[in-house]
């Protein structure tokens, strides 16, 4: 069953209200992968983050940064190429759309939305190009704290590169950053309604396919265990997911640094996830949120990629959070998933 695109019911539903029951009725749930991916990893991070939208006042990281310029030179390349615009020019469009990311525009970098005044004034979408904060042009070798940076002049040639290296592929983009919700669990308890936003629905011409942009210093083999892929298979009907990864490595060809191979599902895989797990973590998150507990799991807070940003809050005496948490997060804007945030993509 399809929700139709009623932007209110599938975007701009806060948080408080993922969790509805009405009187005596089944609750309803409204879940995405990163909340989904987080309440498996630490249920307190997922209250932290989406309940109480704790955001480090430190900003992206380089990492992040970067993958954010990818991400925005393919959002504006390929909304290019399905306006009709030929693929030199949509190139041309969607670097400018990644410089304006890295330099910022003041219009909806600073943007606080009111009542008057609910989008900026630029015509971008809220916070669309913040400046880049952690990401030198290029790092200075001699500082140890960025020596491992990616550069941003490197990010702007490598999207040069990758756009040589597929000038004349065959994939057709369909729709670009897309948000589509779909009621995935039922039964008399609970309705689960699922939100994905999708970066790029493709014709590879073997199909219709979700593609999700992935950038990365070093290779890394991408495991299939992913709430992300599986609910984007369930969503568009498939059980391909395709990858197009990114490499920024230097030393490596284009042709071992930019690759988009398909995760695939079995369609037992898919029903095991939406029969059983998904209902599993919804009554769970239920649970949370009308006791207002949100355990901590002490198995989360060093991860791949560092510690956990709240790690110092968790570490601090109860009645001392409060005080730690405004030393290092600021409240952001209320979650949903057409946010731009790819904090849990894989980077690095
Ligand atoms: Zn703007």
């Amino acid at each position: 069953m399809d929700i139709q695109p009623d932007e209110r019911t599938i975007n701009e539903i806060p948080l408080e209200e993922i969790v509805d029951t009405p009187m005596g009725g089944k609750s309803n749930i409204i879940l995405d992968s990163q909340i989904l991916t987080t309440l498996m990893g630490c249920p307190r991070l997922a209250d932290f983050r989406f309940n109480h939208n704790f955001v480090s006042i430190a900003g992206k990281s380089n990492s992040l940064e970067c993958g954010s310029i990818v991400h925005t030179y393919q959002e504006y390349y390929n909304k290019n190429l399905i306006w009709g615009l030929k693929k030199e020019t949509a190139h041309q469009h969607g670097l400018a759309a990644a410089e304006m990311y890295i330099t910022g525009c003041r219009g909806c970098a600073v943007f606080v939305p009111s009542e008057e005044l609910p989008k900026p004034p630029c015509g971008h979408k809220p916070f669309e190009f913040p400046g880049v904060r952690n990401t030198p042009k290029e790092p200075d070798m001699q500082n140890p704290r960025e020596k491992y940076k990616t550069g941003w002049q490197w990010v702007l040639d490598t999207i040069d590169q990758y756009y040589h290296f597929y000038r004349n592929d065959h994939w057709v983009p369909l729709e670009v950053e897309v948000v589509k919700g779909k009621v995935l669990y039922e039964d008399d308890e609970i309705r689960v309604l699922w939100k994905a936003k999708l970066d790029l629905t493709v014709d590879t011409n073997q199909g219709i396919y979700p593609v999700d942009h992935k950038t990365m210093k070093q290779n890394r083999n991408t495991i299939s265990m992913n709430n992300q892929f599986i609910g984007q298979c369930l969503i568009m009907d498939t059980r391909n997911v395709f990858l197009n990864k990114i490499g920024f490595q230097k030393t490596l060809k284009p042709e071992d640094k930019f690759k988009r191979p398909p995760v695939s599902y079995s369609a037992q895989r898919l029903l095991e996830w939406q029969g059983e797990t998904l209902p599993f973590y919804s009554k769970l998150l239920l649970m949370y949120a009308e006791t207002g507990h949100f355990p901590p799991n002490f198995d989360h807070c060093e991860g791949k990629y560092g510690n956990c940003a709240f790690l110092p809050v968790c570490e601090a005496n109860p009645d001392m959070r409060e005080e730690e948490i405004k030393k290092l997060f600021i409240i952001g804007p209320e979650w949903n998933p057409t946010n731009d945030d790819d904090s849990f993509d894989e980077v690095e």
